[in-house]
């Protein structure tokens, strides 16, 4: 992302993440992953090598890694969740470098007012 040098620009960068803020769908702090697994059936064959094939979502809360499985019907609608999580993180960052550039052109202001005073 391109940070414009002029307070004016920096606000209207902002105000069109701000209002790009607001959640289409669910969202999802997530990872989608497909995991292969034995079920535990030892007539199964799964048990001869031929796992099966499951949707997981996987989280970190505080230091442990939670998983939850999805069902493959459910699949399309997490995914997208998940990217809608990815979507807003993303703005987040970038509002957050423009309040701070924000704040940077508001002291450099200051400054060249108080110097040429
Ligand atoms: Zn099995």
């Amino acid at each position: 992302m391109n940070i414009p040098k002029h307070p004016t620009l920096i606000r209207r960068s902002l105000l069109a993440r701000q209002k790009e803020l607001q959640a289409k769908s669910p969202v999802l702090a997530a990872s989608l992953v497909t995991i292969r697994r034995a079920c535990g059936n030892p007539n199964c064959r799964c048990a001869r090598g031929q796992k099966h094939l499951g949707h997981y979502l996987t989280w970190k809360l505080k230091t442990k890694t939670q998983t939850a499985y999805v069902p493959v019907d459910l699949v399309p609608q997490v995914k997208q969740w998940t990217q809608e999580h990815r979507r807003l993180k993303q703005l987040v960052r970038e509002i957050t470098q423009l309040s701070l550039a924000l704040i940077q052109t508001h002291v450099t202001a200051k400054r060249h007012k108080r110097a040429r005073s």
